[in-house]
């Protein structure tokens, strides 16, 4: 009997992988262009490292994490989320070092055991920014508009929503304004909420009860209990995000699932083709460098989910991306398969993207493969053109066929043939 992937684990086929690229190179061109660099950093760390600072009354420590003992008997997790891992690496690495300001991006798979539903598995690939030593309103907008630019780029309609969930001077109280709020209608609430208004209140707040939410339209703001430097800092936000004709909505529901956001969240949401949901989302993380053993140090990042980009991208059409094969090369008898294959090596050194056959199939059976391959042209080599020098390029898509005169002296073919199919 064969072996099956683990339950809420997915193969990325080839036909599907062209749009993983695609998306890949486009987010990385934007980060480039936002001055970021990148870092890479271990799947596995420490237990220790998520519960202190995702949280350990959150859904994703309590519930969600592949956690397990090592050979040796230590307690380790697959990473959750990415932040995590990038402020252990900047801290254990001294980056703050090399520079004040550090900015940051990683792209890589995160693990967490949630019922396996569509568009949500139990690996699932993100793409995170984190920018770390600045405590400026304009770096929540750039890091905002990085999300925004790679949306654009690959050609995704989002909405933006931001809020603030202020600072360690300005939450408790609010969270205490809350907790009243909630005690007075708590036999009204679900289950969920009736157990977080004690250990986390602010999650309250995104249940996704109609019941609960018809309960908070009257719940206090968090925007309205924002100390002055939160208050200025958000204003700050808005402004700038305005500045770059960046559209948003003031979202004060929004408070997201990790324990460690300050000051400004924010969330993409799409609405294309009538799917709802974040596509993005972070936001300021100003404590967590120090409470994870670094020096006081502020930062912000997002991450984005790879699989609900690409689920998008193809829903819109997007399926046939780009073309693997710049030349497909046909050869036609023993002297042409010979004379092919080191003229193939020559064409891939200049550049060009070529296969061939050895199997010496018919004119028929390549160009067939030369269609599937998705090649830009062919080119046609026999016996008969060996002789004369002279080869048939075809173009796959208009059908039109060209002959090209080759030179007597064989190194010079494979310049002249990238002259003719620069496209
Ligand atoms: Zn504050
Ligand atoms: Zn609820």
């Amino acid at each position: 009997m064969s072996i099956k992937a683990l339950k809420g684990f997915k193969d990325i086929l080839p036909d599907e992988a062209g749009l993983w690229q695609f998306i890949e190179q486009t987010a990385r061109d934007v980060f480039h262009r936002y001055g970021l660099e990148e870092i890479k950093v271990p799947i596995l760390e420490k237990t220790e490292l998520f519960v202190r600072t995702i949280g350990a009354s959150t859904d994703i420590v309590e519930k969600e994490m592949y956690t397990f003992e090592d050979r040796n008997g230590s307690l380790i997790t697959m990473r959750p989320e990415g932040t995590a891992s990038v402020i252990r690496a900047y801290i254990e690495n001294g980056l703050f070092v090399r520079g004040a300001v550090q900015r940051l991006y990683t792209i890589g798979p995160m693990f967490r055991h949630e019922r396996p539903q569509k568009g949500r598995l139990r690996q699932f690939h993100q793409m995170s920014v984190e920018v770390l030593g600045s405590n400026s309103a304009r770096i929540d907008t750039e890091v905002m508009a990085i999300a925004w630019q790679i949306l654009q780029d690959i050609g995704l309609q989002a909405s933006l929503e931001v809020n603030s969930l202020g600072c360690a001077a300005c939450r408790p109280s609010f969270k205490e304004i809350l907790q009243e709020f909630l005690q007075e209608r708590l036999s009204h609430l679900c289950d969920d909420c009736q157990r977080r208004s004690n250990t986390n209140p602010l999650r309250v707040l995104d249940c996704k009860s109609e019941h609960c939410q018809a309960e908070y339209v009257s719940a206090p703001s968090i925007i309205d209990h924002l100390c002055q430097g939160c208050r200025d800092h958000f204003e700050e936000v808005k402004q700038t995000l305005s500045s770059l004709n960046i559209s948003f909505a003031v979202n004060p529901k929004m408070v997201r699932g990790l324990d460690y956001y300050t000051r400004t969240t924010f969330e993409l949401i799409t609405t294309e083709l009538g799917a709802q949901g974040a596509i993005g989302a972070g936001g300021r993380y100003d404590g967590l460098v120090q409470q994870l053993g670094g020096p006081e140090v502020p930062g912000i990042g997002f991450a984005m989910g790879m699989e609900r980009l690409v689920m998008l991208l193809s829903q819109k059409g997007h399926g046939e991306i780009s073309h693997v094969l710049d030349l497909f090369l046909i050869t036609l008898g023993e002297k042409a398969h010979e004379k092919g294959f080191i003229l193939m090596q020559m064409l891939r050194a200049q550049g060009l993207r070529v296969m061939m056959d050895h199997e010496g199939r018919s004119m028929k059976n390549q160009l067939k493969q030369a269609d599937k391959q998705n090649a830009w042209f062919a080119l046609i080599l026999g016996e008969r053109e060996l002789e004369n020098l002279e080869v048939v390029l075809k173009d796959m898509h208009s059908g039109e066929q060209e002959l090209i005169e080759l030179a007597p002296a064989f190194e010079d073919w494979a310049p002249v043939i990238k002259q003719k199919i620069k496209h």
